[in-house]
């Protein structure tokens, strides 16, 4: 059989169906797959030293015959060692091995082998502990030791051991794969061939061969996803929307509303008003995201640009409002109610959880102006009525509505505006960047009486991205930032717990719960058999229920359980019907319980800062003292370090900044769930190369708007769209 690029795993006989399941599970499916695989990080071995010449805290490879073996077993931890003694021309070396009694099988007296790994000093001399092994022989290719050593993400009983060794014989098939980047672009660039890359990423000759192969890689993926995002926002561009021109009834309107708020607007929310108004006085569709921390009021700019709309001289525009959960959008209906109560703005509120609908109304009759004397109208409806969905869907279309708030539904159900201007989409980081052009596509197909234009595009969330990330993550897009608080919120007490003090902390929450708040409490993962050493969410809610807090209701909210039940769980928290919550991180969207005052988190050296930050966000919610307990049971300094930035820290951008400086750009929420590729996660922080990417996708594109001209780039783009489109 010749193998080629298309080949499945599990047609090649070195690889048993044991490990096709595992390969599946890292989604390698044929060669191509794992030939795409890449290492995250390599092994130095390529010191290699004759025995007499290495030194203690060295990481060296050595070459030798093994003149012994052993397996022993120690007398005080009763650890199985693996002991060989190693000899080259200069002198002998001891390696030992802990608890792999298995390796007396492959490594006997008298072969010829390649160590590499740290030395160490110890009683009996100088050592080399756990060093990686190969056998050397004529027909073998060095790949465990001796060189850069690329090591994997691995998955259970699929070692980087095991992955070297089978794709290495592979790796020549990168001869037939095919560069689909110009080599215009190539050339500018100054970038290896899309065959040497792979080769060298996996293998690299030396450091420099593998920093130009990920630099190659790297921009692949960085330059397909600015291409992708500069087309889209091309053809958005193309798009006309309705110009709401911010001046006489509207201007008016938009004023009053300020002044008539029960609290002053911060500048942030000001200025990203402004910037959103400007943008809605152009006949270019908006498409902007407003990022602001939680609790930055961004709901309240949202029914800025909404009432904009609704007050267009002459007649007014429809408003979609979307938000991720039924519990969310019911929310954004609340306030809207109450800041439009003199308004003359009819907002419907349409959640549809599969068999029950509940529709809300907010009287206030439009038109209200043209009052007949001779026949006068009846008062304006006020208060919130039901209706039936039939009947919101009607005065939907019928342009009744002013507003209409909902969850993402409001794209499936058979909802058809008069005049729909604007769409304004809430929390949307829990989207991801490829639903987010999705929806822009989706958008545009509302059905709607105004045929020829889309709606303007207003995307809002809570990940506080960096500026400069949210960029190369989004591309070129319009980016309003909330990064003020507004006045008078207290700040929530934050305390690192140490496990001495979980006691006390338990009697706290009790304390809190009898004067009648609320508390989460937050665990990592959900799976017991998750080797990672978290209490998962089920045993903590066991425990809480069982042995803590017997008394209470415990409520447990986690990823497996179905929207629907979700739904339920956060309902009867918010009704306060459960003392605890338990959850996952799914609790993280902006999620409005104002009962809650205590938020704590076991395993918190497992988030990044800002996902920390977003959970206690959860608090602090109302005129309550709020207080959030970091729980950790690690003793690294390093990370109480970072822990303590929350202490001190209580802006969401700046702990972002901190989470991208610490732990790089993969960790941070937003850019986590972006869908973004490992390696070109690894590059975000790479400004110059993401510059680069960025200015040959626009160069490209002005050359070559619909990349006829380049056929395999053009079908390279349709699969990244499958690809995302997909995940
Ligand atoms: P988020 O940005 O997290 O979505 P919200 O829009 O839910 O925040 O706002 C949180 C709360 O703050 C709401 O109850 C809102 O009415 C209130 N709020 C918004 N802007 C201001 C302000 N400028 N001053 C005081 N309270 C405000
Ligand atoms: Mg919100």
């Amino acid at each position: 059989m010749s193998i080629t690029l298309n080949t499945p795993l599990k047609t090649i006989p070195r690889i048993g169906p044991v490990y096709i399941e595992k390969l599946k599970k890292l989604g390698l499916k044929n060669v191509r797959d794992l030939l795409f695989y890449f290492p995250f990080r390599y092994d130095d071995f390529s010191e290699i030293l004759p025995i007499d010449k290495i030194e203690e805290g060295q990481v060296v490879s050595v070459r030798g015959k093994i003149i012994d073996i052993r397996n022993v077993r120690t007398k005080f931890k009763r650890m199985n060692l693996t002991e060989a003694l190693i000899e080259d021309e200069s002198n002998c070396i001891k390696a030992v091995w802990f608890n792999q009694p298995f390796l007396t099988r492959n490594l006997v007296k008298g072969m010829n082998v390649s160590l590499s790994g740290k030395v160490v000093y110890t009683r009996d001399g100088l050592q080399l502990s756990n060093p990686a092994y190969e056998i050397l022989g004529s027909d073998r290719e060095i790949m465990h030791t001796a060189r850069l050593v690329p090591v994997y993400h691995e998955t259970e009983g699929l070692s980087s051991r095991w992955l070297r060794l089978h794709i290495k014989p592979l790796l020549k098939l990168a001869d037939e794969l095919d560069d689909w980047l110009p080599a215009e672009i190539r050339k500018n660039q100054n970038l290896v061939s899309l065959s040497e890359a792979v080769k060298e990423i996996h293998f690299p000759t030396n450091e420099n061969k593998a920093t130009q192969a990920k630099r190659r890689l790297a921009f692949n993926e960085l330059f397909i996803i600015q291409l992708f995002i500069q087309k889209q926002r091309k053809n958005w561009q193309k798009n006309k929307a309705v110009q709401i021109e911010f001046k006489g009834e509207t201007e008016e309107k938009i004023k009053q509303f300020i002044a008539n708020l029960p609290f002053k607007l911060t500048d942030a929310q000001r200025v990203s008003a402004w910037q959103i108004l400007k943008d809605l006085d152009k006949s270019e569709p908006m498409n902007r995201l407003l990022e602001g921390d939680v609790g930055s009021g961004k709901t309240l700019v949202a029914l800025i640009a909404a009432l904009a709309a609704a007050k267009k001289q002459g007649s007014g525009c429809q408003t979609a409002i979307m938000a991720p959960t039924e519990i969310l959008a019911r929310q954004h209906f609340e306030e809207a109610k109450e800041r439009f109560e003199n308004f003359e703005i009819k907002v419907g509120l349409l959640t549809a959880s599969e068999s029950k609908v509940k529709i809300s109304l907010l009287g206030g009759a439009r038109g209200g102006l043209e009052t007949n004397l001779t026949h006068p109208q009846p008062p304006p409806e006020r208060g919130v009525k039901k209706l039936k969905k039939s009947e919101l869907i009607e005065e939907i279309k019928n342009g009744e509505i002013d507003i209409v708030i909902g969850t993402h539904a409001l794209l499936q159900e058979k909802v058809e505006f008069k005049n729909l201007a604007l769409v304004i989409i809430d929390e949307q980081h829990r989207f991801g960047i490829e639903q987010r052009s999705e929806l822009q596509q989706k958008v545009t197909k509302i059905k709607d009486g105004l045929e020829t234009t889309v709606p303007h595009l207003l995307t809002m969330t809570a990940t506080p991205i960096p500026r400069t990330l949210a960029l190369s993550v989004y591309g070129d897009l319009d980016l309003s930032i909330l990064d003020e608080m507004p006045q008078g919120r207290r700040e929530i007490i934050t305390k690192l717990v140490a496990p001495a003090n979980r006691e006390k902390a338990y009697q706290f929450i009790g304390e809190q719960i009898k004067k009648g708040r609320q508390a989460f409490v937050i665990c990592p993962l959900i799976d017991e058999s998750d080797k990672l050493e978290v209490k998962s969410a089920i045993q903590e809610h066991e425990k809480l229920s069982r042995k803590i807090f017997p008394n209470l209701k415990i409520g447990l909210l986690h990823g497996k359980l179905k929207p629907k039940e979700k739904e339920a769980m956060m309902k009867e928290f918010g009704e306060g019907k459960i003392n605890i919550l338990v959850s996952t991180s799914v609790v993280e969207v902006g999620i409005d319980v104002p009962n809650a005052s205590v938020m704590m988190i076991e395993g918190s050296e497992r988030f990044g800062l800002a996902q920390l930050h977003q959970f206690r966000g959860r608090v602090g919610r109302s005129e309550f003292r709020s207080f959030c307990f970091l729980f950790t049971d690690s003793t690294a300094q390093k990370t109480h370090r970072r822990l303590k930035a929350l202490l001190k820290n209580s802006s969401g951008f700046e702990l972002a900044e901190q989470d991208l400086k610490i732990r790089g750009p993969g960790e941070l929420a937003g850019v986590r769930q972006s869908g973004l590729p490992d390696l070109a996660m690894a590059s975000l922080s790479d400004v110059e190369l993401i510059k680069q990417a960025r200015s040959e996708a626009t160069l490209i594109l002005n050359k070559n708007a619909d990349l006829k001209a380049y056929p395999k780039l053009l079908s390279k783009l349709e699969s990244f769209r499958e690809r995302v489109h997909f995940e």
